[in-house]
């Protein structure tokens, strides 16, 4: 499908913090946009100013930024700001008010069934108008009027680009309000009109707003212009099928970007992430004509696969564990083409956790993060699972049934012992991983009737303090010769070991 000018729009309002079903907005309606050739521009929409906050705004932009999701300017302005354009707002519904299509009234705004019959009209106002009704302001207005549009029953119909075709039925018509009382032009008419000014063509939003679209189609008819096409991307649910939010007290419940950022996902996994959120790539034929599905996809490959013909109906499921995986794949992606730039940001986080980050080299980084860090989802995890690589001594956790299982044998003692022997044998230039796996086979052999387990796990438990670890070759070379040493022969360690052993049975 190609558009000769596709002009999108993402259209945050800069209240609180950035949920991922904005995001997921941002990221449709950019490849939308960069597969058409056509263009993004941002809207701030900001018209409801107690809510609105420069620190949100900010906040908007430097997701973008980090996102690296790129925006058209157009004019002087770098983008549009809603609330500068209250004026022409009010021109409009003045003149509507003029041609009688639109009027004042003090009914209560907030209750459905206020059409054209009055039918709400039985119902208490609530306390909105009815002590301030006779009060004027400067314009003359009096200060309990909303305006309205007045509205015919008829049917509504649209074709939407994601659901399909739409109806709303003749008997759900009423009048609705454009400016409330307190002078603040409602979100679905600010929206259409700035819609309208920016030529938008296609407007890609989430699926809470399909019904505000009927409302939005009249306004277009009485401002006299063309509607854009409009798509509404499903609904973002959890793993229970529930609208994706906020469960309080749950590390595991994510749904903000600085929570993202702050757990150590990468802006491309997320990226990548957000794209599936609805929308999934054209399979491809294999060799033996079986079918493959990708999900990584490289964000050209997202640009060039973009197609809302794929964006489907049905709510797109928050996988976490999909994003964890994905996020690690990411994370060796890195690795591999910009080793500088994420060790410097792995030994920042290693910083800020008061660890020491420098007692590696880059290699070493490499190795921790590639064959240390055993799939971890995110950066702060791989910090987690490799804390005991960067403190001074570790303390053994003797509460793991593990931890006293690999100790309950009194065999276990004498076998460490020669275990220390041996790999003080080994010199500091010889400390690396295949030497070290030699070793330790060699004493599995000679000790333990060939099982390397019994030789690694207690080794392992008194180098990292617990039962799981990744390949001991590994931890060992990079804890060093010194301090796997130093932590065998840990007193305090070997003690509590040697204790609970006794009092355990
Ligand atoms: N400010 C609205 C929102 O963030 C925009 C909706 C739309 O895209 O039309 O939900």
């Amino acid at each position: 499908m190609m558009h000769a000018a596709v002009r999108v729009r993402f259209a945050p309002s800069p209240t609180g913090r950035i949920h991922v079903g904005n995001l997921r907005t941002a990221v449709f309606n950019h490849l939308f946009a960069r597969h058409n050739k056509g263009k993004l521009l941002l809207r701030i929409e900001d018209t409801d100013r107690e809510r609105s906050t420069p620190e949100a705004e900010e906040r908007l932009f430097e997701a973008l930024r980090w996102m690296e999701i790129d925006w058209d300017e157009e004019g002087d302005d770098r983008f549009y700001r809603q609330s500068q354009h209250r004026d022409r707002h009010m021109e409009i519904v003045e003149e509507w008010l003029k041609k009688g299509i639109a009027y004042r009234s003090d009914r209560p705004t907030g209750l459905l069934g206020g059409g054209p019959g009055g039918k709400s009209s039985g119902r208490s106002s609530g306390g909105s108008g009815a002590g301030s009704a006779g009060a004027s302001d400067a314009g003359g207005r009096a200060a309990g009027e909303a305006i309205w549009l007045k509205t015919e029953p008829e049917d509504l119909r649209y074709d939407d680009l994601i659901l399909g075709k739409q109806s709303q039925p003749a008997r759900q018509m009423q009048d609705f309000v454009l400016v409330r009382s307190n002078g603040v032009p409602v979100f679905i008419f600010a929206n259409a009109v700035d819609d309208a000014d920016m030529r938008v063509t296609h407007v890609l939003r989430g699926a809470d707003h399909a019904t505000n679209t009927f409302r939005q189609l009249l306004i277009y008819r009485a401002l006299g212009v063309e509607a854009p096409r409009f798509g509404h991307m499903p609904l973002i649910v959890d793993k229970q099928g529930k609208k994706l939010s906020k469960r309080e007290g749950d590390p595991e419940s994510l749904i903000y970007l600085d929570e993202f950022r702050e757990c150590g996902y990468l802006p491309e996994a997320l990226f990548n992430f957000m794209a599936l959120l609805g929308w999934s790539p054209e399979p491809h034929a294999g060799d033996d004509g079986e079918m493959i599905f990708r999900e990584k996809l490289s964000r050209d490959e997202l640009i060039a696969e973009f197609d809302l013909g794929r964006v489907g109906k049905a709510p797109a499921q928050f996988d976490t564990v999909k994003l964890g995986a994905m996020n690690y794949d990411y994370i060796v992606d890195r690795l591999n083409h910009d080793e500088g730039s994420l060790i410097a940001h792995l030994k920042q986080d290693v910083r800020d956790e008061g660890l020491d980050p420098d007692q590696f080299d880059d290699a070493q980084y490499g190795v921790l993060i590639r064959e240390a860090a055993q799939r971890a989802r995110t950066l702060k995890e791989l910090i987690e699972k490799s804390r005991f690589f960067f403190l001074d001594r570790v303390e053994v956790n003797v509460g793991y049934k593990m931890v006293r299982k690999a100790f309950a044998n009194d065999a276990v003692w004498s076998r460490l012992d020669a275990t220390i022997a041996k790999l003080e044998g080994i010199a500091q230039s010889e400390w690396k991983r295949g030497r070290l796996e030699t070793a330790i086979k060699k004493l599995a052999e000679e000790l333990a009737g060939g099982k390397m387990g019994d030789i690694a796990q207690p080794v392992r438990i008194l180098t990292t303090g617990g039962p799981a670890s990744p390949p001991i070759d590994v931890t060992l070379e990079l804890l060093g010769r010194q301090r796997t040493l130093d932590r065998l022969r840990d007193d305090d360690n070997r003690g509590r070991l040697k204790m609970n052993d006794t009092q355990g049975n």
